[in-house]
C-alpha cells in the first residue's frame, strides 16, 4: 500500500461540539499523520469554489451556508492508504448509516451536519490540499 495524502476538514458542527481533540486522536491512533493543519472561517465563495462539484445538486446552497456558518479545522493527513483510511474513519455521509465507531455515527447529528468532510479520491486530494495549503506548507510526516 502507498503512502498517500488526503484533506480533511472538521466541519462548524464538530469544531462547536469541541471535539477537534477527539476527532486528532482518532486520526493519530491509526496511522494518520497531521502535516498540515490550519483553522479558517470560510467565506461563501471559499465554500462555494471547494464544493463547486455539487453544484447542480439540490443540497448545494445549504452545504455551502452550513460550511460558512461558523470556523472549521482544515488539515492534511498522511499515512499508508490516508485516502481510504479517513474514509472509513469517517463513516457513511449519513451518520444515521455510518458504522458504529465512525467519527460521523459518534459525532455528527444529521446528513448535511456531518463533522468531517475527506478527499474521496486521488485526483481530488491532491486539488483540495492545493486548495488550501501552498506546498512549503505541508511537511512531510516522514
Ligand atoms: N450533503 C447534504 N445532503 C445530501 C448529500 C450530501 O447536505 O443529501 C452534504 C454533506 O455535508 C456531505 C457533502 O454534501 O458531506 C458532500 O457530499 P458527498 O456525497 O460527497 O459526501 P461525503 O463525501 O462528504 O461523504
Amino acid at each position: 500500500m502507498a503512502i498517500e495524502r488526503t484533506l480533511s476538514i472538521i466541519k462548524p458542527d464538530a469544531v462547536a461540539k469541541n471535539v477537534i481533540g477527539k476527532i486528532y486522536s482518532r486520526f493519530e491512533t491509526n496511522g494518520l499523520k497531521v502535516i498540515a493543519a490550519k483553522m479558517a472561517w470560510l467565506s461563501a465563495q471559499e465554500a462555494g469554489e471547494f464544493y463547486a462539484v455539487h453544484k447542480a445538486r439540490p443540497f448545494y446552497a445549504d452545504l455551502v451556508k452550513f460550511m460558512t456558518s461558523g470556523p472549521v479545522m482544515i488539515q492534511v493527513l498522511e499515512g499508508e492508504d490516508a485516502i481510504a483510511k479517513n474514509r472509513d474513519l469517517m463513516g457513511a455521509t449519513d451518520p444515521k448509516k455510518a458504522a458504529p465507531g465512525t467519527i460521523r455515527a459518534d459525532f455528527a447529528e444529521s446528513i448535511d451536519a456531518n463533522a468531517v468532510h475527506g478527499s474521496d479520491a486521488p485526483e481530488t486530494a491532491q486539488v483540495e490540499i492545493a486548495f488550501f495549503f501552498p506546498a512549503m506548507n505541508v511537511y512531510s510526516g516522514r
